[in-house]
């Protein structure tokens, strides 16, 4: 009963974007009877509801853990690609995200954590938040020892209007845990992500 529920939520919505954007495309002054468009509306409202899966908690991956059999050191994850849309202008936000992290008594398996940094990333998103958003789900919901999350990412807002100003790469960096109290403990991070 939950499924049909949700399908029909979904079908409603779906078709909700398709007439919002049908609006937009006429009122910026396309040829609406161009064979062309006919099925944009459709196409764009389809690709909105997969960028923005992650906005949807039935999205959310499923985690599954391991007991940690004595793993104390730092374990890093470097240059998972992502794909965001800024919240500001809904365009394109890409790079990389490269996690250091000291699992607790349980460990995360390996795959999971692109799937954490994608979910977290199909929404709408400030690049500062995405990195704050994965650094708090890696360091409460996974209850690790300590997470330093680094992000480096380009944004086509910057690059394709406004400034103009191509190839700049923005790094932001959160830290949770132990990489916040140990100072030695982070720069050991920071070496292992930078190598
Ligand atoms: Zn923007």
């Amino acid at each position: 009963m939950q499924n049909i529920g949700n399908e029909m939520k979904d079908e409603k919505c779906k078709e909700r974007i398709e007439g919002a954007l049908r609006t937009i495309l006429v009122e910026v002054g396309v040829n609406k009877d161009s064979e062309i468009y006919k099925n944009t509306p459709k196409r764009v409202s389809e690709m909105y509801l997969e960028l923005f899966a992650g906005l949807d908690e039935r999205n959310e991956p499923e985690i599954t853990m391991f007991d940690n059999n004595g793993y104390r050191d730092i374990l890093t994850l470097k240059n998972i690609p992502f794909y965001s849309v800024c919240a500001h202008h809904l365009l394109p936000i890409f790079g990389h995200v490269s996690i250091a992290y000291i699992p607790g008594k349980k460990i995360l398996g390996l795959s999971k954590f692109p799937r954490i940094v994608k979910y977290l990333a199909s929404r709408p998103q400030v690049q500062e938040d995405l990195t704050a958003q994965l650094a708090d789900y890696l360091y409460k919901r996974l209850k690790s020892t300590g997470v330093l999350v680094m992000i480096k990412a380009r944004h086509l807002c910057m690059e394709m209007r406004g400034i103009k100003a191509h190839n700049v790469e923005t790094i932001s960096s959160a830290i949770r845990g132990v990489f916040e109290d140990n100072v030695s403990t982070k720069e050991e991070a920071l070496k292992l992500l930078m190598s």
